[in-house]
């Protein structure tokens, strides 16, 4: 399983233990299949990188490499965290 880094906190882990989000028409989604077509950015299913990333919103268009409309946090967190 390739590795990717969580955009929260920067650490390194298998794919399969991060949620990948990707950006449909614009708006962030939940990868839960890993099959959107496109970049994805990935965080740690943990609320503190969730957190974290949502102080520095910038990073997921960086990560995305488009401008992304982001849900808010709690809406996030309740999918990546179920
Ligand atoms: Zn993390």
């Amino acid at each position: 399983m390739p590795e990717r880094t969580c955009i929260g906190c920067r650490a390194v882990r298998d794919k399969a233990e991060l949620a990948r989000l990707s950006a449909v028409d614009g708006a962030l989604k939940l990868d839960d299949k890993y099959s959107l077509p496109g970049r994805g950015a990935y965080v740690c299913r943990d609320a503190e990188c969730i957190k974290a990333v949502y102080k520095r919103r910038e990073c997921f268009g960086k990560a995305l490499k488009r401008a992304v409309t982001l849900p808010e946090e709690s809406v996030l967190r309740g999918l990546i965290l179920k």
